[in-house]
């Protein structure tokens, strides 16, 4: 589109988690105005940690943006997956340092969401705004938010995560699928780690049915200390005990068992696991989804968050290119898409047949189950 037609369009962005903060960026840098509505009327992020991908840190540098990240994050060279013990499984250099020219970078998510959040103008971010409905009239839609306040764009952007409210009324009214598995997630020091954080990078040891990752967060002096397990319970924020932890670290490394036993239980924060079937259309002819709106994944790839920085510079990207909005959409679609049905499938296969079936005896969740082709 011509810059002049860039300039004239007014976008609304559902949502401020990193697939609206990063769209909120890319499409203001077109020239665009852009408005993004979130529920919260606090930005808050689970204490965990996460690798941004040599590909989401090369968006960040053609932002301008990367200063922030850099700033508040750790350069990591590797990840290695090894046994409940210890024992060596796999180690390997992180992908695309090559291609992209930058390493994967390891970051609290506080900070991430701060970081994003911090290179948007004063005043673009507007808080406690819920959409309730959204009206797609084609060329321009209008939305309304449960505080009464209503907007119009030429352009809605729903960023607004795996229960999207902007999918739901438009694309798919299918629900998440739970996939069988909790976890847990709290940030510790690395004192408490008992010796386990020697440098910068990722690793996993994986048990039956329980993976527990430690991901240095070392310019915090921290560590992300987080145990995926097989659970047959679904419900969205379960109560989980300390014991119950405990359980899922039966047989590992000594250590991981005392991490645990040493966890403030106020600070953990416990989930169940949800992703979406692939949607099949993400876009109208002036409304489109990101992130996890469009294609929330489980996270044995560690690939959700930084999905939805690619989508967003993407999106930009299609602007810039395609000779109207409509078109930008479906050329945006099609560049990401078949990357993220994929990462969707791949993404569960976390866990062999047996150890499902240790935990789902002859009653698989419907993530689990092979799906017709
Ligand atoms: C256990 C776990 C571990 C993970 N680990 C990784 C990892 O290592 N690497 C990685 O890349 N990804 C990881 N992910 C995935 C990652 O967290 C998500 O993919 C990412 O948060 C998606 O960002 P988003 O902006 O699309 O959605 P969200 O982060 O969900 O943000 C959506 C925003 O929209 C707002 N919103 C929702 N509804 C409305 C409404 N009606 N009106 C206004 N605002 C609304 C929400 O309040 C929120 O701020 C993990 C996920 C889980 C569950």
């Amino acid at each position: 589109m011509q810059p002049s037609d860039l300039k004239n369009l007014n976008i609304a962005v559902i949502g401020a988690g990193y697939g609206g903060a990063a769209a909120a960026k890319a499409l203001s840098l077109l020239g665009a105005t852009v408005d993004v509505y979130e529920q919260a009327s606090r930005i808050r992020e689970v204490g965990a940690g996460i690798g941004l991908r040599p590909s989401t840190m090369d968006r960040f540098r053609r932002w301008g943006v990367i200063d922030a990240i850099t700033k508040v994050s750790s350069p990591s060279d590797y990840f290695e997956i090894l046994t409940a013990t210890g024992g060596p499984i796999m180690r390997e250099p992180w992908p695309e340092i090559e291609s992209f020219g930058e390493r994967t970078h390891l970051i609290h998510r506080g900070d991430f969401i701060e970081a994003l959040l911090s290179v948007l103008p004063e005043g673009m971010v507007h808080l406690g705004h819920k959409l309730e409905r959204i009206e797609d009239g084609g060329e321009r839609s209008v939305l309304a938010f449960a505080n009464g306040a209503t907007a119009e764009a030429d352009l809605v952007v729903g960023a607004d995560g795996i229960k999207s409210v902007v999918r739901k009324a438009l694309f798919s009214d299918q629900e998440p699928v739970f996939s069988g598995e909790h976890a847990y997630r709290a940030v510790i020091d690395v004192d408490d780690a008992h010796g386990m954080v020697a440098d910068d990078n990722l690793r996993m040891y994986i048990g039956r049915g329980t993976k527990v990752y430690l991901l240095p967060l070392r310019h915090r002096g921290q560590v992300s200390f987080d145990i995926t397990a097989l659970c047959p319970d679904g419900t969205w924020a379960p109560c989980v005990t300390k014991d119950d932890l405990l359980k899922t670290v039966e047989g590992f490394d000594e250590r991981i068992v005392d991490i645990t036993r040493g966890l403030d239980m106020d600070a953990v924060n416990c989930r169940a696991v949800y992703d979406i079937d692939p949607v099949e259309v993400w876009h109208s002819g002036s409304v489109v989804l990101v992130g996890d709106a469009a294609h929330s994944m489980l996270h044995h790839q560690g690939q959700g968050a930084n999905s939805a920085i690619l989508d967003a510079g993407a999106l930009a990207d299609a602007l810039a290119e395609a000779g109207s909005v409509k078109e930008a959409l479906a050329l945006y679609q099609a560049a990401r898409k078949p990357v993220t049905d994929e990462l969707q499938r791949i993404s569960r296969q976390g866990w062999t047949e047996d150890e499902v079936d240790d935990v789902f005896p002859g009653q698989k969740p419907a993530s689990q189950q092979p799906k017709e082709a």
